[in-house]
């Protein structure tokens, strides 16, 4: 069959192995191999990819060492007893199909525990501790154990390794000023810095022969004060290269960066210039990563010759199958990632396992799935947002006759209204796929459809799902019924157009999202959103300066807008880590006003009054935006309850306390499993 994308379906060799496509799963954390079992559930993880046709991946990183942890209780690979553990991850993905690498990572001053070692005595920001600088003999012994965790790998099975000399870890710190302050030969001159870099890959390429891959992740961009020069870089990879690097990995931005790297509000494909950049100076592949998403941009990246292959990681957690159903020509039914974090990252942050928003199943892999059911029953889903979605989608999947109505014009619910905000328009994608779903496994969708509990009645179902989400709360404010007063859903809808001067009240994620909605210029094109996102973030393309940082360009909104909360602090609670420094940051460049510790005192013509440290203030406004939170709708669970129907209520229907679409689409998938 032809395919759609065919410099993404044309075999590669790297090194001595062979790959059928130009796919690689890049590393990513789940805490799955901190489980009991842990090892067979990271096994099944990457079998069921591999199974799909990611033809390479990357465990999540490994240290070589004590102090190359990062934290207490994560792995290491040290010893001859350990290659056990190993083998059963390396025996599944063999089984499926597939090859793996294991990722030698040591965090350096980033490692969460007390034994953190770095270049020098410097303190990350983003770290409490302060790393012991490590001494020659220490360097030395650095390099051993890197070298031997590499042969304990390729003992344990793996194809090969990728030792992660990026995102500020302990080699990137090594290599930059900014954290290696040493005199000694392992500082000063970059020749100095680049030494154990050099001399890792040197030793590891003697001790595992040809024909064991060696990836290298190298640092692209530092985007951090003081990083390393690009000029640099393409010195140091020639010489990795000359070292045995069979591959590169590209990385990108140190973790204590404060430009966002991964997250939705980074375009597509954002950083594959400088992939395409240090490709044009080398002879060996290098691979693209970041905010790669879709077949459509990987595809894109490779033809632009920016990259010989494309790493993914959170795509392959929202869909396994991604590379089938790429190569079927079946790309709309792909579950896209929408650079969310919600269930992967922020999950990881708060050492939970992880798992993906709209793939509830990643990283379950062992656990039963559902079966298709043997005794279909008509089933009514009440409501089209994500929860309602996923459990019609599910249910249908099984084999159920679903019917499912939807009050509004179109399916979707809060992602609508999610994906108008500036930087998550691929909220969207989530709703195309679950259109898609509903068309294949002919679901009857009712759209603009109050479907009431005498109908579902006269119409015979016995077993119904409420997924009929949430409305704004009002909250208890003198005026708050004055017509200066709108709530975010009807901005969002467009049902009203905003003035230039707003206080928005509430300061969780929805009014941080409003705010930035208020604050928007959209792009023209892709190019453009790509330059105003360097621009506006201060990172220099022409690679002139160290860290490839500049002056940021970050124009302020048009707008004056106040962003209030009672509780004291800065705006973004509930809103995940990974994402809310960011989210905070883009409003502050902007001039958006944080307002905390405020008690509302009223709202009339003149604005919207309250009280700071009983300090009265009036913030003379021509529009108060409502974002005080949400409350469960679910009109007709009594009524039905009443006729002897069963029912289900999901989602916000169920309660609107700590409602997020984590939770909505996790408890569709569960009650459409078990309907
Ligand atoms: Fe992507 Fe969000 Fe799923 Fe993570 S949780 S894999 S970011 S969709």
């Amino acid at each position: 069959m032809s395919t759609p994308y065919p410099h993404l379906f044309t075999p590669i060799t790297i090194g001595s192995i062979s790959l059928p496509n130009r796919f690689v799963m890049g590393s990513m954390h789940t805490l799955l191999e901190e489980m009991e079992d842990g090892f067979t559930k990271t096994g099944a993880f990457f079998a069921e990819r591999a199974k799909h046709g990611v033809g390479l991946m990357v465990t999540g990183g490994v240290g070589p060492n004590q102090a190359g942890r990062l934290a207490d209780d994560e792995h290491t690979l040290e010893r001859e007893q350990q290659v056990a553990d190993h083998r059963l991850i390396t025996t599944a993905v063999h089984n499926a199909g597939g090859k793996i690498l294991m990722q030698i990572l040591h965090p350096g001053r980033y490692g969460q525990h007390d034994k953190l070692v770095a270049p020098s005595a410097i303190r990350a920001p983003i770290n409490k501790r302060v790393p012991h600088p490590l001494t020659d003999t220490e360097v030395e012994q650095t390099i051993e154990e890197f070298v031997n965790c590499a042969r304990l790998a390729q003992s344990a099975g793996y194809d090969g390794v990728e030792i992660m000399g990026s995102e500020g870890y302990l080699i990137n710190q090594f290599l930059a000023p900014c954290t290696n302050q040493r005199d000694d030969r392992w500082g000063g001159s970059v020749e100095n810095r680049m030494r154990l870099a050099i001399e890792i890959v040197s030793r590891t390429r003697n001790a595992v022969g040809e024909s064991f891959l060696l990836m290298y992740r190298i640092s692209l961009l530092d985007l951090v004060e003081n990083g390393c020069q690009w000029e640099d870089t393409v010195t140091l990879a020639k010489r990795l290269e000359t070292a045995g690097v069979d591959v590169f990995n590209s990385g990108i931005g140190w973790h204590e960066a404060r430009i966002p790297t991964i997250a939705h509000n980074v375009p597509a494909a954002a950083w594959s210039w400088a992939t395409g950049k240090l490709r044009r100076e080398l002879a060996i592949p290098i691979i693209a990563t970041n905010r790669i998403n879709t077949p459509e941009q990987a595809e894109a990246v490779l033809a632009a010759g920016d990259a010989d292959l494309i790493s993914m990681a959170r795509p392959f957690l929202a869909d396994p199958a991604f590379v089938a159903k790429a190569q079927n020509d079946s790309a709309a039914a792909i579950n896209t990632c929408i650079g969310c974090n919600q269930a992967c990252l922020d999950q990881i942050f708060r050492q939970q396992l992880c798992s993906c928003m709209v793939n509830p199943r990643a990283c379950r892999e062992t656990e039963a799935q559902p079966a298709r059911t043997t005794a279909p029953k008509r089933i009514a889903v009440v409501g089209g947002g994500p929860a309602g979605l996923a459990c019609a989608v599910t249910a249908a999947q099984r084999g159920h006759r679903v019917t499912l109505f939807e009050a509004a014009n179109r399916i979707g619910g809060q992602f609508n209204l999610a994906a108008t905000i500036p930087g998550k328009s691929d909220y969207a994608e989530t709703i195309r796929y679950f259109r898609q779903q509903l068309i294949e496994h002919q679901v009857d969708v009712r759209l603009s459809h109050q479907v009431t509990t005498d109908e579902l009645v006269a119409e015979g179902y016995k077993e119904v799902v409420l997924a009929t989400g949430v409305t704004p709360r009002k909250p208890a404010i003198a005026g708050i019924d004055h017509p200066k007063v709108v709530d975010y859903q009807q901005l969002l809808e467009q049902q009203m157009e905003p003035g230039n001067r707003i206080a928005i009240i509430g300061a969780g994620g929805i009014g941080m999202d409003v705010a930035e909605y208020l604050c928007g210029r959209e792009p023209d094109d892709q190019q453009a959103e790509l330059n105003q996102f360097l621009d506006f973030w201060g990172v220099d393309r022409n690679t002139s300066v160290r860290g490839a940082l500049k002056q940021p360009l970050a124009p302020k909104s048009e707008r004056t807008i106040y962003l209030c909360q009672r509780q004291p602090g800065l705006p973004g609670k509930g809103v995940g880590l990974t994402t809310v420094w960011a989210h905070r940051l883009s409003l502050q460049k902007k001039g958006v006003q944080f307002v905390a510790e405020v008690s509302y005192d009223r709202i009339d013509d003149a604005g919207l009054h309250l009280s700071i440290d009983g300090e009265p203030r009036l913030l003379e406004v021509d529009q108060v935006i409502n974002c005080s939170g949400q409350q469960a709708h679910n009109p007709l669970a009594e009524t039905l309850a009443a006729r002897g129907i069963t029912c289900h209520s999901i989602g916000g229907a169920a309660t609107a306390d700590r409602l997020n679409a984590v939770r909505a689409i996790g408890e569709g998938t569960r009650i459409g499993d078990q309907l």
